[in-house]
């Protein structure tokens, strides 16, 4: 990649923002991409606030809705929504140079599959984030989590692109390591989602709340379960014990509305395809029945389609 590295973010919402804006604090290269034109608008003409732990910043960031007007990258980085990565992936192809890497640090499964299958799948690096964000209103968003991020090669070597990346990202402030085993890291963060995000949901409850409950305890595990059978199926090295590490979250989080709590909340479609509906897609190759992620799946289902 040489020793600069232009980064591309295709989706300047919550997470984009927050990546684009302490990159380009820390000096890097950046453009934020987005469809959404009042928020690109609102970052170019006052600049991309931030909000962080009681501090705002205002970061002049370089903003656009045409993808074609940010050159070319050494790095895409994908922080659209799952049902998005499509799309996002063929948009942001009249960037691409000979050694053009595709990052994705989204949630759930399946967009490894979506970028590799318009990009060469050599060119694509995974990741997962514990960073959070939340978007407060265009070109306005609240740093909102502080945990590890990590990247890796899809064939599991440590290279130099991966450890540019992550070097970069350190720099930024943006605490990072490389991965060998980054499918596994993918599957840890999915079995922590497939039980906390759409029970908390459908039930109207934050984080701390499904605690409380004998039967959304026994809901969460069942749906864990489930996903961690799945996982052993597709050999995922998994915790000894996933559900501890959904608890310790889940404290983390207590007073949290989760992501798709919010969206349901707003009417707004949710990522269910990439996490329960994910582990019902995969359950399926195995011809092994996981009925509380199907049930869950089909009831968020429902209720988007009544949007
Ligand atoms: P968001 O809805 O705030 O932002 C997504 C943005 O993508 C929107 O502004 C939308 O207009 C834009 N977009 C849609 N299609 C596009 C296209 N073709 N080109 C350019 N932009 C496009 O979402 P978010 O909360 O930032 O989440 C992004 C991803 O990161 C999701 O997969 C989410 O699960 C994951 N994630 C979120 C958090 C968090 O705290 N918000 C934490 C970790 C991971």
């Amino acid at each position: 990649m040489g020793d600069k590295m232009k980064t591309v973010i295709m989706g300047a919402g919550a997470m984009g923002s927050l990546f684009g804006g302490l990159l380009t604090l820390s000096g890097e290269d950046v453009w934020l991409v987005d469809i959404w034109k009042e928020n690109i608008d609102a970052m170019r003409s006052k600049g991309l606030k931030v909000e962080d732990r009681g501090k705002i910043e205002i970061i002049p960031v370089k903003a656009t809705t045409k993808v074609s007007s940010a050159g070319t990258a050494d790095v895409v980085l994908f922080f659209v929504k799952t049902y998005h990565t499509e799309k996002a992936v063929s948009d942001v192809l009249v960037l691409q140079k000979e050694n053009t890497v595709f990052l994705t640090l989204q949630n759930g499964l399946g967009n490894e599959e979506a970028i590799c299958k318009q990009v060469d799948r050599r060119k694509v690096v995974l990741g997962v984030t514990g960073q959070g964000a939340t978007l407060l209103g265009p070109g306005h968003i609240r740093h909102a989590g502080w945990g590890k991020t990590y990247v890796g090669e899809l064939d599991e070597k440590i290279t130099d692109r991966v450890t540019q990346i992550a070097q970069v990202f350190r720099k930024a402030g943006i605490e990072t390591e490389v991965s060998s085993h980054v499918h596994d890291l993918v599957w840890e963060k999915l079995l922590v989602n497939v039980g906390i995000n759409a029970l908390a949901a459908l039930t109207g409850l934050k984080n701390g709340q499904l605690l409380d409950y004998p039967e959304t305890v026994r809901l969460m595990e069942a749906l864990v379960s489930e996903a961690v059978e799945v996982a052993r199926r597709k050999e995922i090295q998994i915790d000894e014990n996933p559900m501890n590490r959904v608890k310790a979250v889940i404290e983390a989080t207590r007073e949290n509305r989760c992501s798709m709590g919010q969206d349901l909340d707003y009417k707004r479609r949710t990522e269910i395809n990439a996490i329960n509906g994910a582990v019902v897609k995969e359950a399926e190759r195995f011809g092994i029945l996981v009925p509380y992620n199907q049930m869950i799946t089909d009831l968020i289902k429902v209720i988007e389609k009544r949007f």
